[in-house]
C-alpha cells in the first residue's frame, strides 16, 4: 500500500490510498467527458493536442484549479515522497491563518544520524532493532522545519492521523487543527491517548474530504506533451 520510492514522470497523489479501494479521479473523469479528444492543462492529458474549445471559455478562469485543502495535502504526501520507510511514507503541511505553507515534514531519521544504520523494521525480538525508538515523525519535522517564528493558531496537514507524541508536540506548538486522510490506527493506545489529549487542549481534528480522489502531476503537460503511460508511485 501507499507509495514506492520508483522515479517516475508522473506523481500520482492519491488521498484514499490508504483506503481498500480508490478510482480514477472525479475531476479527471469529468474533464476527460468533457474534452475527451483535447489535453487539458493539468490533470490530464491525451495525445491529440488540439485544445478542447467546446466547453471551455478561453476568456473565464479555470474551474478545475485545486482548492486551498487539495493543495496542502496534496504536498504533505508529495513531500511523503522524500521518506525513506520502506512501510510507511507519512507527509505533513503547517499552514498558517493567511494560507502560507510555514512548515513540510516526513518521516525519517533524525538529522546526522546515517539512515544506512539505523533499522527500518517494524518487528523484531529487541525493540532496538526496529524504527520506532528512532524515527521522527512528519508532524515533529514540520513543526522543527518551521520558517516562522512560531506555528501558533496554524493548520497541520497530515496523511495519518496523529500519534500521541505528535499530538504532545501539536498542542505545545500552537496548532488549532489537524487534517488528516486516514484514520486506520483509530483503535490504538496511542490513538486513543491523541485524541484525549486533543480534545482536552482544544485543538480542532477531522477528516480530510477531497473533491477529488486523485491528483496527477504530469511533468509533460507544460510543453503539451501526451504522456507517457501513466506510471504511478502509488502502489495497490
Ligand atoms: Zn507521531
Amino acid at each position: 500500500m501507499l507509495f514506492s520510492t520508483r522515479r517516475s514522470d508522473y506523481l500520482k497523489f492519491d488521498p484514499y490510498s490508504f483506503a481498500p479501494t480508490y478510482k480514477m479521479a472525479d475531476r479527471e473523469e469529468e474533464t476527460r467527458k468533457r474534452c475527451s479528444s483535447a489535453p487539458t492543462n493539468g490533470l490530464q492529458s491525451t495525445p491529440e493536442k488540439k485544445p478542447c474549445l467546446t466547453n471551455r471559455d478561453e476568456n473565464k478562469k479555470r474551474e478545475d484549479y485545486l482548492e486551498w485543502s487539495e493543495y496542502f495535502m496534496a504536498i504533505a504526501f508529495l513531500s511523503a515522497q522524500r521518506s525513506k520507510d520502506p512501510n510507511s511514507q507519512v507527509g505533513a503541511c503547517i499552514v498558517n491563518q493567511e494560507n502560507k505553507i510555514v512548515g513540510i515534514g516526513y518521516n525519517g531519521m533524525p538529522n546526522g544520524c546515517n539512515d544506512d544504520f539505523l533499522p527500518w523494521r517494524r518487528v523484531a525480538e529487541n525493540k532496538l532493532d526496529t524504527k520506532y525508538p528512532y524515527v521522527c515523525h512528519a508532524e515533529l519535522n514540520a513543526i522543527l522545519n518551521k520558517n516562522s517564528a512560531d506555528v501558533k493558531n496554524c493548520t497541520i496537514y497530515v496523511a495519518l492521523f496523529p500519534c500521541n507524541e505528535c499530538a504532545k508536540l501539536i498542542i505545545q506548538s500552537g496548532i488549532r487543527e489537524v487534517i488528516f486522510v486516514s484514520d486506520k490506527y483509530h483503535d490504538i493506545p496511542e490513538m486513543v491517548a491523541s485524541r484525549k489529549l486533543l480534545d482536552m487542549a482544544g485543538v480542532k481534528y477531522r477528516q480530510f474530504q477531497p473533491k477529488s480522489k486523485q491528483i496527477v502531476i504530469d511533468f509533460a503537460a507544460i510543453d503539451g506533451k501526451p504522456p507517457n503511460p501513466l506510471k504511478s508511485i502509488a502502489s495497490p
